[in-house]
């Protein structure tokens, strides 16, 4: 094929998936918006669809135990166990069309361009049903279940509505006895391969179209609730005073400082003030702090050390201060081979140095380590804007992207044969 042929097919192709992209925004349960949330009408709606698409691709479809939809290009003489690429179908309220559904499209493609190329191993494309937690507040519940790391409490969790997740699978038409039951293994798995939207703005910044991932930052995330004695604005002295809210002011600008100075991000996104009146001094406030790392061990130590600096704080400021631990997830590595091929093929596609950079948001890549090696690709998003009707990526970008992934199934037959 000639090149400017080559260039027209992958120009059509990152057309198409642009299209895809918002055909599956229109299966949603929210008006002028996107919301398509595990377990509902629109994410059968949305799969059924996929699946259609899927075998249009000539792909194989089935949908598992916990309702992810799959699809996979049939190799006629497997040596090598199965290669899965994936993301999550299921979106936050009022999303962007991009976020999880991009990946899963990139990854349907780049089996329809492949269509014609036999593979020394199977290749499956996994739409996630629910990465985001949108009902159930528990989130990864689709890749848990492929990674084997499914918990069986999770079905008595409720939604809004006081529905448990298992009564909801059971009215999907799913089994939650079964859930789970049809995890994948090490043995039987590859390499899982992700390409999702980077969700931030370096890339842009940096006027790059793809990013290497070296891996997903751990996170943890506290509550704080600082107390000390609300009073009259007018007639407790300032040096006599023990205001929380003051006490939460310093905290915080001792959180913005450390992070700058240490290998972390920091953010306090909530702070409540209690009485809460213009003319009473605070005696009560609680605050969150959510704190990131890629690397778990500077995670440790720097939540350790801002810790006892805001219990020295909370000290001379005479304040209480307790903080209970909300969430946390370990930082999970790329693994060092996948995003050497992956380095190589954006070199070779952009004729540029390939950028590695760590994901400060979790994926649904998170969990695959659990039964194989995982390697991502960001595709840059403009203004680093998610999780919002905002989030736009670029046609040509996501022809790159596809290219890559491309190019790099290629490589993964050559490199592990
Ligand atoms: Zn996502």
């Amino acid at each position: 094929m000639a090149l400017s042929n080559i260039q027209n097919s992958n120009n059509k192709s990152a057309k198409k998936v642009m299209r895809q992209c918002d055909q599956m925004a229109e299966f949603t349960a929210m008006k002028g918006g996107l919301l398509r949330a595990y377990l509902t009408p629109e994410h059968k709606q949305a799969h059924k669809q996929l699946a259609l698409w899927m075998q249009e691709a000539e792909l194989e479809t089935w949908q598992d135990s916990v309702g992810n939809q799959w699809g996979r290009k049939v190799s006629k003489n497997p040596t090598l166990p199965t290669l899965i690429i994936g993301s999550h179908s299921d979106t936050v309220s009022n999303a962007g069309k991009y976020d999880g559904n991009l990946g899963v499209l990139i990854g349907l493609e780049a089996l329809s361009v492949l269509a014609d190329v036999d593979l020394p191993f199977h290749v499956d494309v996994v739409a996630f049903a629910d990465e985001e937690g949108t009902r159930f507040n528990t989130t990864l519940i689709g890749s848990s279940s492929v990674a084997g790391c499914f918990q069986q409490d999770w079905l008595a969790v409720k939604d809004k509505d006081q529905i448990t997740m298992g009564e909801a699978l059971t009215h999907f038409g799913l089994s939650p006895d079964e859930v789970g039951h049809d995890a994948r293994t090490r043995q039987d798995t590859l390499a899982y391969l992700e390409v999702h939207i980077e969700q931030g703005p370096v890339l842009e910044e940096r006027d790059l179209a793809v990013g290497v991932v070296t891996g997903i930052a751990g996170a943890k995330r506290y509550q704080f609730t600082l107390r000390g004695m609300a009073g009259h604005a007018g007639t407790v002295p300032s040096d006599m005073r023990q205001d929380a809210l003051c006490g939460a002011a310093e905290m915080i600008l001792a959180i913005e400082s450390y992070a700058m100075q240490h290998d972390v991000v920091a953010t306090v996104g909530k702070c409540d003030v209690k009485p809460s009146a213009v003319n009473v001094i605070p005696g009560e406030t609680t605050f969150t702090l959510d704190i990131r790392s890629l690397k778990q061990d500077v995670l440790e130590s720097s939540t350790l050390e801002l810790l006892a600096q805001l219990d020295v704080i909370a000290k001379r400021r005479n304040l209480s201060i307790e903080n209970e631990q909300l969430y946390k997830a370990k930082a999970v590595p790329c693994d060092i081979t996948l995003q050497k091929l992956w380095g190589e093929v954006v070199e070779a596609e952009t004729g540029k140095a390939a950028f590695y950079l760590a994901s400060g948001a979790g994926h649904d890549a998170m969990v695959m380590p659990n039964i194989t090696d995982i390697g991502m690709l960001f595709v840059r998003c403009e203004k680093g804007i998610s999780h919002h009707p905002k989030e736009q990526v670029i046609e040509s970008d996501v022809g790159v992207a596809l290219d890559c992934l491309v190019a790099m199934i290629n490589r993964m037959a050559v490199k592990y044969s």
